[in-house]
């Protein structure tokens, strides 16, 4: 009786498997057509930022450099510089909304800004808290989602000590002078923190996004009471804008 070769069928079976899994992928993308949330170029099933943009947004990013416009009393460090991409690509994030490309970027910006030098691991990293109407309405924190996956490829600390107290008006639809005033009094401290743990520690939140600087300015007040090291924030992009 003729033996079977059991390295044949497992070779055998293993490209069956590919043909199904390239045929499932065409019929997908047939019926699902898939486009680069950026550009628009067609792309494969579940492909929501092309090659190209990629690269773009690789070539845009650098380590992490000290903004020098903002009228805050700490420091806020970008991780691009007159580049508009990356503010293109966090604007698309918010208002599509997709978490998968939220989570393209942050880990494009862990390794372009070389993420492993900046933080130390002790640090403490804190998003700005998004309220919980807006969460609903967007299924996500993008603050939330950079910082975690900054800790993820750092590996240093990760706390939600912040929470939004109150509903606001998006900043962006504010008039000058509403800005300064629409984020008073809401941010506040969770109340299940173990304040003692973030005492002469570095606490470094994270946003998608630095204009003027008032809404770290306001976030960051109740780290304060935290009685922290220093405090610095970390953005993708910062818009360079007057106050
Ligand atoms: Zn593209």
């Amino acid at each position: 009786m003729e033996r079977i070769n059991p390295k044949l069928c497992l070779a055998s079976y293993t490209t069956m498997i590919l043909i199904i899994k390239n045929l499932l992928k065409r019929f997908l993308s047939v019926f699902f057509p898939f486009r680069c949330h950026v550009c628009s170029k067609n792309c494969d099933f579940g492909i929501v930022l092309c090659g190209d943009c990629i690269e773009k947004l690789k070539n845009s990013l650098h380590k992490p450099e000290k903004v020098t416009d903002t009228a805050t009393d700490f420091d806020i460090y970008t991780m691009s510089s007159y580049s508009d991409f990356p503010s293109d690509l966090v604007k698309i994030i918010k208002y599509r909304p997709s978490k998968k490309l939220a989570q393209i970027l942050a880990k494009t910006c862990s390794e372009q800004a070389d993420l492993k030098s900046f933080f130390k691991q002790d640090d403490i990293v804190i998003p700005v808290p998004m309220h919980e109407k807006r969460f609903e309405e967007r299924g996500f924190n993008q603050a939330a989602v950079l910082a975690e996956t900054y800790v993820d490829y750092v590996g240093c600390n990760y706390s939600p000590a912040l929470i939004r107290s109150r509903y606001t008006k998006p900043q962006a639809s504010c008039n000058e002078k509403e800005r300064t005033t629409n984020l008073d009094n809401a941010f506040a401290l969770d109340s299940n923190l173990t304040k003692s743990a973030f005492k002469g520690k570095r606490l470094i939140v994270i946003d998608d996004v630095a204009t003027t600087g008032i809404t770290l300015q306001k976030s960051i007040e109740p780290l304060k009471e935290l009685e922290p090291k220093e405090i610095i924030a970390l953005v993708v992009s910062h818009s360079y804008k007057k106050i």
